[in-house]
């Protein structure tokens, strides 16, 4: 009975391991590196979910008229007219276009935050919070290593 009971135990021990096991390489096989340029300091971000220094971004001063696209598989995330001052230090946006994002809950350091990834490459971009300031009530706070601006 005792022997049953521990090759049970062992046994469901590994099917929880291998259920979650295939799960993490599902998540992580939607993640990819496609820009084989990209800084060490951008891949922490993008596929380890890190943060850059407030501030550091030389993105957060572009006021030209153009698009955001994303830094790894430059698929088009913003529009510069949904880009504001959010005196966050990090670049703001209170739209993104349709489809550019997926999100996620996250629950790092004790709070609920809804984080955001890239539809198409599955890079982490940053976070989003209804304390908008515009009409959408969002507000996008993006890492700027994670974005290209291209002026139009
Ligand atoms: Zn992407």
């Amino acid at each position: 009975m005792k022997l049953h009971r521990r090759k049970f135990i062992k046994t469901l021990g590994i099917s929880i391991f291998v259920v979650i096991f295939q799960f993490k390489s599902l998540y992580a096989a939607a993640k990819k590196i496609v820009n084989s340029n990209l800084s060490n300091k951008q891949k922490n971000i993008m596929f380890k979910e890190g943060t850059e220094r407030p501030f550091s971004s030389e993105l957060l001063n572009e006021k030209r008229k153009g698009f955001y696209y994303c830094a790894n598989c430059e698929n088009k995330l913003f529009a510069s007219n949904s880009k504001f001052d959010s005196g966050t230090g990090w670049p703001s946006f209170s739209e993104a276009l349709p489809g550019a994002f997926k999100t996620k809950t996250d629950y790092t350091f004790g709070m609920e935050r809804v984080e955001y990834h890239c539809a198409k490459c599955g890079a982490h971009h940053g976070h989003v919070f209804n304390d908008g300031p515009r009409e959408s009530g969002k507000r996008f706070c993006n890492n700027g290593l994670c974005l290209i601006f291209k002026p139009e």
